[in-house]
């Protein structure tokens, strides 16, 4: 099922993909990108004839600095309420990456050494005075009805611990770095290209599958139809070559 409706957008910034969502009050963002990209989001959403004021609430799908990393920018200049998981709570005051993942792979691991070396650092400015926040543990079925939004969101650690995905009634999942789709090299096959733990990405996509997702949008790269995922967590055929 292809997304044809403008009741949400794709913001395109750079390597991070933001996704905006209408709710009755507004808007509620999906993430945010790097530090220096956050004049590249205003155009975008100036394009789209949106007021930063109508950005009311702000989900992160975890603490990584390529998603939070003009989140406290956008906060104070909307004064936007934010959603996150409650183990995202510290590593966003200290406004910090944990780098307490590994390469999925030891392909991955051999490109990306460039990388790092290049991407240093992985801090952005920190976000605190966010205490009245909503921090979801676990699966919440709850939050985004409250603002209007017919969906739920889910726990899908893998990637990172605090990990969550935004998965709509009609079927389209917001996973942020749950799932992956924009390498085809490596033998990634939709995998995180970066993990904490494996077995946990594909129980996360079993969860969305069980609940119902019909329509993949990760963070990073292009939006995919979810039996792409189907395959691997029947038989777990993929290891880690
Ligand atoms: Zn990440
Ligand atoms: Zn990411």
């Amino acid at each position: 099922m292809r997304r044809t409706l403008k009741s949400f957008y794709r913001l395109n910034l750079g390597i991070t993909k933001c996704y905006l969502l209408k709710c009755p009050e507004g808007y509620l963002l999906i993430d945010t990108a790097y530090p220096n990209a956050y004049d590249r989001f205003r155009k975008a959403i100036d394009a789209l004839g949106v007021d930063m004021k109508q950005i009311r609430y702000l989900l992160l799908t975890h603490h990584h600095d390529d998603h939070a990393g003009f989140a406290a920018r956008l906060v104070e200049e909307t004064g936007c309420a934010t959603i996150f998981h409650r183990t995202a709570l510290a590593p966003l005051n200290r406004g910090a990456s944990k780098e307490t993942m590994q390469p999925v792979n030891r392909c991955i691991r051999t490109v990306f050494s460039v990388f790092r070396m290049i991407h240093r650092e992985f801090n952005y400015p920190s976000l605190t005075g966010v205490e009245d926040s909503v921090l979801i543990s676990g699966d919440d079925a709850d939050t985004l009805r409250q603002i209007g939004i017919e969906g739920e969101i889910l726990h899908t650690p893998g990637h990172s611990a605090d990990s969550i995905s935004v998965l709509l009634s009609d079927g389209n999942a917001f996973v942020g770095d749950a799932a992956m789709n924009f390498l085809n090299f490596c033998r990634i096959k939709y995998r995180p290209i970066f993990i904490e733990d494996i077995d946990s990405v594909f129980t996360s996509w079993k969860k969305l599958m069980e609940h119902g997702a019909k329509w993949i949008y990760p963070a990073h790269g292009r939006p995919f139809a979810v039996n792409k995922l189907a395959q691997y967590t029947a038989g777990g055929n993929l290891n880690n070559s």
